[in-house]
């Protein structure tokens, strides 16, 4: 097949009736050529002028050599991995603990088998492909992940990743076929893997491969399916998660080989890349899985004549906290496979409060991006604690984990991203009754803006009365007058509602305390005139 494609590619470029091509158009006509031969996505390759202007190899040639710095400098505890991921990934506390350790004892290895940081990089880069020393015998701590969508099972590697400054790649394995002829081969993910490195090879070698849908490709016991050539990407892959060299280009991608021709010769990186510091995380629901492991369990108890194990298990996600390497074989993976992924992590299901604690507290929260995207129009938006509630409520009833944090939040504010923005309204508050109704709640901040700036400033002054409470023990409570008011001085000197409240009340706060020791009081109500004044409101609050 090759031979063909090779003719008909040099007959392509060599069309001499015609005009003569630019690069572009020759790399276009061929990528025609080949999707009408064998259709869909046999090769893949840049086209266009960046494609041909920006060659990663060549100038790259001091780079390639460089062993990440990122690595070399590796120097976290588990404690102060799982303390990073925690700001991120709400829940799922023992998978956060697991793959902490696993990462440091990966990139703690790594950076033993470098040699440190005072070895040449060079030699360094000598060892990771053909290092035969002690570190030999070290086993990978390659990962499964198991667990429902959209637990954070992604977000934990793409975040641990970030942190260690190492490149990440992401692929379903169902995109995979044995021998590459349709869709990619496995190698392709180890060259992907090289593309978001910048074409750095040596960089790429140290990063994370993560795939998903791994169940998918287990064998016939699957009661999801069987994939023939299932076998034949454990074993691709099996061999990957080990050791080995992988060309870096695609023996089928002629595109690459083609503008290899087109550059010309050149000084050149390595032509191959050795996969043994690579980190394999696979990922899968496994749905299935956990009546394997109840059979075991069971078989086991009645061995034994005790029935309590079963029990313990009652929880799905319990269950799968203790799959073995005898379940996963039984679900029908290669036993060898299965061997190379040494550290096998469960994710629980997420429930709506950790839901609502993913809207209100993950750094990574989506909240942010709405609010960008409201600020973008111009218009704040608050969001009320009983309306997070109420979308992560809907959110778990939707199954897909946070994700459908996402496709509430959407649904609920869609139509008023569409109308609000041009209008005079430039503020909003989502309320629960937004989220129960957002239809009608539109019609009515269209109806009456003036209404939803009031909703909107006075959920602002809310959270400053909380965040006061909070830092000095005093509960103030503006009434609506007092809130309207602190709207209308805020705009006057240019600050926001809640930067207003704290220049009107940070300095009183010892003041305050000793109102509410005197009086017993622990609320603190504040009138218009109480917050053109605070310190002569203090007979009210005596008299209260
Ligand atoms: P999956 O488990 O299917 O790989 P992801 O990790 O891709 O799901 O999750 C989708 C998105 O949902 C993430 O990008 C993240 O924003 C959010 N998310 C999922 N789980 C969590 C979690 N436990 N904590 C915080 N955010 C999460």
């Amino acid at each position: 097949m090759a031979g063909i494609l090779a003719h008909d590619i040099s007959r392509i470029m060599t069309d001499s009736n015609k005009t003569p091509k630019s690069p572009e158009e020759l790399q276009k006509e061929i990528q025609d050529f080949i999707k009408d031969k064998f259709g869909g996505d046999v090769v893949t390759f840049p086209v266009g002028p960046d494609a041909m202007e920006n060659p990663p190899q060549a100038e790259d040639q001091e780079e390639v050599l460089e062993i990440p710095e990122a690595v070399l400098d590796f120097d976290m505890t588990p404690a102060q991995v799982k303390a990073y991921l925690d700001r991120f990934v709400i829940g799922q506390d023992e998978a956060k603990r697991t793959l902490s350790v696993a990462v440091c004892d990966h990139y703690n290895h790594v950076k033993r088998a470098l040699g440190g940081r005072e070895e040449d990089p060079g030699d360094a880069l000598e060892k990771t492909s053909s290092a035969r020393g002690p570190v030999s015998d070290y086993v990978k701590q390659n990962v499964i992940l198991l667990g429902p969508t959209g637990v954070g099972k992604t977000y934990l590697i793409r975040i641990l990743a970030q942190l260690i400054g190492v490149p990440f790649v992401k692929a379903d394995v169902t995109k995979f076929s044995e021998t590459g002829y349709v869709g990619g081969d496995v190698d392709d993910l180890v060259r992907e893997l090289v593309r978001s490195a910048d074409g750095n090879a040596a960089v790429a070698s140290h990063g994370i491969v993560f795939l998903d849908e791994i169940d998918k490709i287990a064998g016939a016991q699957n009661p999801q399916g069987r994939d023939p050539s299932g076998r034949g990407v454990q074993v691709g892959l099996l061999k990957l998660m080990e050791e080995t060299e992988v060309n870096l280009k695609n023996p089928m991608d002629i595109s690459a080989h083609l503008q290899g021709m087109m550059q010309g010769g050149g000084p050149q990186g390595p032509s191959t890349i050795n996969t043994r510091h690579i980190l394999f995380v696979v990922s899968g629901a496994f749905s299935g899985i956990d009546e394997v492991i109840e059979k075991r369990l069971s078989e086991h108890n009645i061995g034994f004549g005790a029935p309590a194990q079963k029990a313990e298990a009652d929880e799905e996600s319990s269950i799968l906290q203790s799959v073995n390497t005898r379940d996963f074989v039984e679900y029908g993976f290669e036993p060898e496979f299965i061997g190379r992924l040494p550290v096998r992590v469960a994710l629980d299901e997420l429930t709506d409060n950790d839901l609502y604690r993913i809207l209100l507290t993950s750094e990574g929260s989506i909240l942010k991006q709405y609010r960008q995207s409201f600020e973008d129009y111009g218009i704040d938006i608050a969001f009320e604690d009983s309306a997070l509630q109420a979308v992560a409520r809907k959110a778990a009833d939707e199954k897909t984990g946070a994700r459908g944090l996402m496709s509430v939040l959407e649904s609920c504010l869609r139509n008023f991203k569409f109308n609000l923005p041009g209008t005079r309204i430039d503020k909003l508050a989502m309320t629960a009754h937004l989220v129960e109704d957002p239809g009608r709640v539109l019609e009515e901040v269209l109806e009456n803006p003036a209404a939803a700036a009031t909703s909107y400033y006075i959920y602002v002054a809310r959270e400053f009365e909380a965040e006061f409470a909070r830092r000095h023990g005093v509960m103030l409570s503006l009434d609506d007058n007092a809130v309207q008011m602190a709207a209308g001085k805020s705009t006057e000197q240019g600050l926001s509602v809640k930067d207003y409240l704290w220049s009107v009340f940070s300095d009183q706060a010892d003041f305050l305390q000793k109102i509410c020791e005197k009086t017993g009081k622990f609320e603190l109500p504040v009138t218009e005139q109480i917050l053109a004044s605070p310190g002569s409101g203090a007979e009210s609050w005596f008299d209260s």
